[in-house]
């Protein structure tokens, strides 16, 4: 048994729950499961392939999705940000894309000193941008 218990739902009616994590063939599933009071048993509620960790399927369009850059634009009060090379995932058929959270701190904090300094318009390649 690899499910691993990710959530307790100890108040859920008729009986409590619990959301567990099971990769089934190398795919994640989450599965929710109810027992009865005696915990002789155990009800599926539901089970389903949480989307945000499946990386080849958009869960907008279903379309493929790819790595790749995107261009990382922001419009603040003072001015006018624009970072290039921006590694990100990128569906082919919507081009709805996503950035991974260390990414998109860095970005915030490159935006934090192009507001800090009240720069107009800013155009950076990632790839040159240094850490803050
Ligand atoms: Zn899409």
């Amino acid at each position: 048994m690899a499910e691993t218990c990710i959530e307790d739902y100890p108040a859920d009616k008729p009986f409590p729950s619990a959301l567990f994590f099971k990769p089934v063939g190398g795919r994640p599933l989450h599965v929710v499961l109810a027992f009865d009071s005696n915990g002789e048993k155990a009800y599926v509620i539901t089970a389903y392939e949480p989307t945000f960790m499946t990386q080849s399927v958009c869960p907008i369009c279903e379309g493929t999705k790819h790595q790749g850059t995107t261009t990382f634009t922001v419009d603040y009060t003072d001015g006018v940000l624009v970072v290039r090379n921006v590694p990100a995932t990128i569906c082919s058929q919507c081009g709805e894309d996503w950035i991974a959270d260390a990414d998109a701190s860095r970005l915030e904090q490159i935006t934090n000193v192009a507001r800090g300094e009240k720069r107009q318009f800013e155009v950076g390649d990632y790839s040159l941008a240094t850490a803050v």
